[in-house]
């Protein structure tokens, strides 16, 4: 497990910025010069087919790199949370009030197959084994179930020097790629949309672990930027699709 908190990583204080990958290209305007009018119309109307060809390729291959993705459709309202708190004790639960939420934090699990119970299980037995430090507020599981561990204005040992002032939030996947199965992404996105409504944030404030410290942590958001984005985007649209209910 990758969640250590507390004071131990302190020296992967570097916060990487999020790399951006779109690439925003400009169209040349073409000159008129010379040739009639018919001429020019020719050319306009051919520079038009150019451009429906280009930009319907370019549509075409943003589709299939996210082909591998999920498009579900999840508003930001609240998800259905199963709340077992765990004990306060000083390796997964200190009960320390947290600062103001600036930030949401997505982890996974890095235990391929394990659910969100036995996850919930294993930080809440921390205060015995006392192997490691360890939590989080929110576990989203394989079938997309969501358990919350501690509340939302307390600490949780997830995100290194951003446990005082995010939520953090585990989650579970299917195999060692470290992708999410589609009810988990589901609830991911609403549980996301919701935590960023309710602490006034947008997707800009959605981080990776390893936007804080670095760790390859969630794996496959990591390796995969294009879902990276895509996802912080779902979760913009959820919030966007409340919003707009509501007005
Ligand atoms: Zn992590």
């Amino acid at each position: 497990m990758d969640l250590r908190g507390k004071n131990r990583n302190r020296r992967n204080s570097g916060r990487r910025p999020v790399r951006k990958n779109g690439s925003e290209s400009g169209y040349r305007k073409t000159g008129n010069r010379g040739g009639g009018h018919g001429r020019i119309r020719g050319r306009n109307a051919k520079a038009g087919i150019l451009l429906l060809t280009v930009l319907t390729a370019a549509l075409i291959l943003r589709a299939c790199l996210w082909s591998g993705e999920y498009h579900v459709d999840v508003d930001a309202s609240e998800p259905e949370i199963d709340v077992q708190l765990l004990d306060v004790n000083p390796y997964s639960r200190p009960g320390i009030q947290s600062d103001g939420i600036t930030g949401i934090v997505i982890h996974y699990t890095a235990n391929p197959g394990s659910t969100a119970q036995e996850n919930r299980d294993y930080f809440n037995g921390l205060q015995y084994s006392q192997e490691t430090s360890a939590s989080s507020n929110f576990i989203v599981g394989l079938d997309g179930e969501v358990i919350q561990c501690v509340p939302t204005w307390e600490i949780a040992y997830a995100s290194n020097e951003r446990n005082h002032d995010t939520v953090s939030i585990e989650v579970c996947h299917p195999d060692a790629t470290g992708k999410f199965t589609e009810d988990t992404y589901g609830s991911l996105v609403q549980l996301t949309a919701w935590l960023c409504v309710k602490f006034g944030l947008s997707q800009d404030d959605v981080i990776r672990h390893y936007d804080v410290t670095g760790k390859n942590c969630p794996k496959y958001y990591v390796e995969h930027e294009d879902a990276w984005e895509a996802f912080k985007d779902q979760v913009g649209q959820a919030i966007q699709k409340t919003a707009e209910a509501g007005s």
